[in-house]
């Protein structure tokens, strides 16, 4: 009886992984895998992702201390795009500096010790650094002759830090014309909303980019100011602190209005409790660790968006902790 049992669900298990994935009402909603390094890329399509909606590409050398080269970055970004076989990839530039630290061993630098978070971290450190970011640049595009890939930037804040990047995507491909080496001439670039500045003034990076990703892990660290490395405050991080879902639903608000797509790949994305919240706030792609997607599928499938927008209007009125939970 166990074995039927065991089979039984296996199956179920089978069936929702090429089950489509949309709504009761039919709306289709996009779940993507957060992987880390190439040899995710087997789990992400095991667990039936439509693509990765985060490579964090960092990830491919933080335990080495030195910095690889094109020819290196450029196989495993390869890998990765071949293996989705024509799934798309978002590939995110260097997010290095604080929790994510090159060599943390390095007791001396120009690194700022004490508030490494506020410091010269992801694109910061990229736009600081023009030779290790043009090297990654032509390596991703490189790569984008092997399948869809987008770019996206992590940590940005102003408009001159966009428009800055913009500059050095448009320098390594202009390098890689004059050798005529090929890549993808339309890659879209897009931006992580992930500091509560560029929630607000969201405007800036609607007029600039092609897509948005929320990083919500970084979002409710600098909302809340919490240090999420600090296992001291660690009960005050709250994904569901009113302000934070304010940006949140800011964010996908204006982006609708101008039809550019948004999707949320911090750890909320992968939490199935929330997945009726944000489809409720208009989130249709969510990007998340391969283990949660067919547990967010499910509950995907098993929701109305037309009953659950009203209710999450509602619900976002409430402004208090307690009673927001009580409605989850
Ligand atoms: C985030 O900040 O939500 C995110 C997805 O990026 P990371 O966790 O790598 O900072
Ligand atoms: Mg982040």
């Amino acid at each position: 009886l166990r074995k039927e049992q065991i089979e039984l669900e296996k199956s179920k298990l089978r069936r929702l992984k090429t089950a489509k994935s949309e709504t009761i009402d039919g709306v289709e909603v996009q779940l993507f895998a957060n992987i880390e390094l190439p040899g995710d890329v087997p789990e992400a399509l095991q667990c039936g992702a439509e693509g990765v909606g985060l490579f964090r590409a960092e990830f491919l050398f933080l335990h080495r201390g030195d910095m690889p080269d094109e020819q290196e970055q450029y196989e495993a970004y390869r890998k990765v795009v071949k293996g989705m076989a024509g799934r798309p990839v978002t590939i995110r530039t260097f997010d290095l500096g604080a929790d994510k630290d090159l060599n943390p061993n390095a007791s001396a630098g120009d690194r700022v010790k004490t508030n490494p978070a506020l410091g010269r971290r992801a694109i910061r450190l990229s736009l600081a650094e023009p030779r290790m970011f043009q090297t990654q640049l032509r390596a991703i595009l490189r790569a984008s002759k092997h399948g869809p890939i987008k770019l996206l930037i992590p940590m940005l804040a102003h408009a001159h830090e966009i428009d800055q990047t913009l500059a050095a995507v448009e320098q390594a491909k202009s390098s890689l014309r004059g050798e005529k080496a090929a890549f993808d001439e339309n890659i879209e670039i897009g931006g992580m909303i992930e500091i509560p500045a560029a929630a607000l003034a969201v405007g800036l990076f609607l007029r600039r980019l092609s897509f948005l990703s929320i990083g919500t892990n970084d979002l409710i660290q600098y909302t809340l100011a919490i240090d999420r490395t600090d296992e001291q405050v660690a009960a005050l991080y709250d994904p569901l602190h009113p302000a934070v879902l304010m940006l949140i639903a800011h964010t996908l608000a204006s982006a609708e209005k101008v039809g550019v797509p948004v999707s949320l790949c911090g750890e909320m994305a992968g939490d199935p409790e929330m997945t009726r919240l944000l489809l409720g706030m208009g989130l249709r792609i969510f990007s998340m660790h391969p283990a949660q997607i067919l547990k967010v599928k499910q509950r995907v499938l098993k929701s109305e968006v037309n009953e659950l927008a009203p209710n999450v209007r509602k619900m976002l009125r409430l402004d208090e902790p307690g009673k927001l939970r009580e409605a989850l």
